[in-house]
């Protein structure tokens, strides 16, 4: 089948990888999806964010004839999509309630005559007969389900009109469909199959890992500063994701960031809907922006180039942590995943599970992804394993996370958490008053504050029972017996209460192993910015330059063509310009990334700007 105007044969998968995307070998599981879908089987694909999962329906659609009819629910994100493929020649083209009827028919009558490669469709246009019918037709050459967990009604993203799509089975039983996510866990893996009626595709399952994220939890003392710190050293004019909990802090952070001399902008649902929508453009167009928002944003968002992905809050669950992580380096550069953890997040999430809507099962669903989540926060193991084995897979020890870096001490913490959940058992049992973290500390150190002394907490035998101890280092106590339901918290004002396993410590049957608090982080004084850095650090001083000149030239033909920077070429593209400093266009088709299309489009200017730089001789 043709692609795009210049009406090129392409008759097999490894050249269509080449001539048209411009690489050169497929990743993981992509070869064996292709050729499976291609030979007309359906398919259910588990792939992390940036595995690649948009090939293994793009590459079949364009080998199969007819049009691939992509459904996805990423309304906002379809232009970009289809400029990217366009960028690349292929014929692409989107209907959505975005468009007048006039584009839309448009679409339509280049779906009928077969101008089109592939067609994304927002789910609510099924609903519309019309549609089927234009479908009917058409010849249709396979369909794509995009964030296939959309159609599971326990997940976060649930689409209503996702439910429907089981229908494409039955009115088109001869067309593939390959359903795709980021989703991993079993449960949604079963509601995909059984709501989709996938029970007879083939599955592939691919290794989560993410090797490339270098995943960092540490504990919160300052977390506007201790961001700022991690921005200056590390992701000086890199383009990420910050996530906070609720929309004030939002925008304080946001405005913090910007206090400070960082690009940052807000995004929340309480924004207006053009608002959100300016900023999610920025955000996509510019380089080296951060966002500062709710997890109301990222689903689909496919820029390539985001560095990290920073929390500020403790997320509700390992579930919804890894996906927003996730969109961190799908270009495979290396890239950070920090979370800023604390007690008082922990004391939050489990006021908002008490008092959040739903019955006593839903609750205890939450408090289950809370204590994953928590237990990941206080692990000794390498993070990665223990993510990894969240989703059901097994991992050795990474080398690319924190723990595994700089592996922390662990300590025979049984006699202070006695200590401890004496304390709280004496203010249970005497005072039949309920106190929180903070009175407990007080009481431990022996200092006399106003309010210990308001009720006798100074008359207690445990008063001044644990100055060995630093404060943090108590609350680390806290809230890594919290992590190991060692102690509970209840109401409000977050009051420590002992749980059924308390007894076990206070009466020696069990030890207990804690994580060694680091020292307190240097004090948030701001240092002066250092100088914004030019390039990521692993190019070579003499490809830095070059690099930097081969993005100036993106961002102003991004500009001109009004697509995002990514649309044009891939920062790993430039990079590997940069470094290998092609002389001719043959040289330059090598380069991954470059395909026909591009190479066409692009290619002397590339070598004009690369010449530019260069000493006259
Ligand atoms: P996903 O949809 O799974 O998150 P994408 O399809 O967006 O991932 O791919 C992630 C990135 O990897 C994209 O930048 C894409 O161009 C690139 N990519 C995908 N397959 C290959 C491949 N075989 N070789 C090189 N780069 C690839
Ligand atoms: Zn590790």
């Amino acid at each position: 089948m043709a692609v795009g105007d210049s009406g090129l044969d392409v008759s097999d998968a490894g050249r269509v990888l080449r001539r048209v995307f411009g690489y050169d070998s497929f990743r993981g599981a992509q070869q064996e999806i292709i050729d499976h879908v291609t030979a007309g089987g359906d398919a259910l694909v588990l792939m992390p964010t940036g595995g690649g999962k948009s090939l293994c329906y793009q590459i079949p659609a364009l080998v199969r004839d007819g049009v691939g009819v992509v459904i996805s629910p990423l309304i906002a994100l379809m232009q970009d999509q289809v400029d990217a493929l366009r960028a690349l020649g292929v014929r692409a083209g989107f209907l959505n309630s975005t468009q007048d009827p006039y584009e839309r028919r448009q679409v339509e009558s280049a779906f009928l005559t077969g101008e089109l490669d592939l067609l994304y469709l927002a789910p609510e246009r099924l609903r519309v007969e019309s549609t089927g019918n234009l479908l009917d037709r058409g010849m249709i050459s396979l369909f794509a389900i995009d964030e296939a967990h959309c159609v599971s009604q326990w997940g976060h993203d649930f689409r209503p009109d996702y439910l429907a799509l089981s229908a494409l089975h039955e009115r088109w039983p001869a067309v593939p469909r390959i359903a795709l996510t980021a989703t991993a866990t079993k449960a949604t893996h079963a509601e995909i199959a059984s709501r989709l009626n996938l029970a007879d595709a083939r599955h592939f399952v691919s290794s989560f890992d993410r090797p490339n994220i270098q995943y960092r939890i540490v504990p919160k003392n300052d977390p506007k500063r201790q961001l700022l710190e991690l921005l200056r050293t590390e992701h000086s004019g890199d383009a990420g994701i910050v996530y906070c909990l609720s929309r004030a802090s939002v925008e304080k952070t946001a405005e913090f960031l910007v206090q400070n001399g960082i690009e940052a902008l807000p995004y929340h649902a309480g924004l207006d809907a053009p608002t959100r929508t300016t900023h999610q453009a920025r955000f996509l167009r510019e380089d080296g922006l951060v966002m500062v928002a709710t997890i109301a944003f990222g689903m689909g968002i496919d820029k390539p180039d985001v560095r990290f992905v920073a929390h500020l809050d403790l997320p509700k669950s390992v579930e919804g942590y890894y996906q927003e992580t996730g969109r961190a380096g799908r270009d495979g550069l290396p890239s950070t995943a920090w979370l800023a953890y604390g007690l008082a997040d922990v004391v939050q999430q489990r006021k908002l599970i008490e008092g959040s809507e739903g019955d006593g099962a839903h609750r205890r669903r939450l408090a289950t992804h809370l204590d994953a989540m928590l237990a990941l926060c206080e692990t000794v193991e390498c993070r990665r394993r223990q993510l990894l084995a969240y989703f059901g897979q097994q991992a050795s020890a990474c080398g690319n996370c924190d723990t595994c870096l700089s592996p922390p001490e662990s300590w025979d913490g049984t006699i202070a958490a006695q200590k401890l959940l004496s304390t709280v058992l004496r203010l249970d049992r005497e005072r039949r008053q309920r106190f929180g973290a903070g009175q407990v500390i007080d009481i431990l150190l022996g200092k006399k504050t106003p309010k210990v002394a308001q009720f006798g907490h100074d008359r207690l035998t445990v008063f001044g029972i644990g100055t060995e101890l630093r404060e943090a280092e108590w609350r680390g106590v806290v809230r890594q017996l919290l992590a190991q339901s060692l102690l509970g918290i209840e109401g409000d004002y977050g009051t420590l209460v002992l749980t059924h396993s308390s007894g076990e410590v206070l009466s020696r049957q069990r030890q207990v192993l804690l994580r060694r608090e680091p020292e307190r982080v240097t004090q948030a004084t701001p240092k002066t910015p250092k100088p914004r850095r030019i390039a990521p650090v692993d190019l070579s001083e003499a490809a830095a330059p070059v690099f930097e000149r081969l993005r100036a030239w993106r961002a102003a033909a991004a500009k001109e063509q009004g697509v995002p920077a990514y649309v044009i070429f891939h920062d790993a593209t430039l990079r590997q310009i940069a470094t290998e400093t092609p002389a001719t266009l043959a040289e330059l088709s090598t380069i991954n990334g470059v395909g026909e299309n591009k190479l066409a489009k692009y290619g002397q200017q590339i070598l004009d700007t690369l010449a530019d730089g260069a000493p006259t001789t």
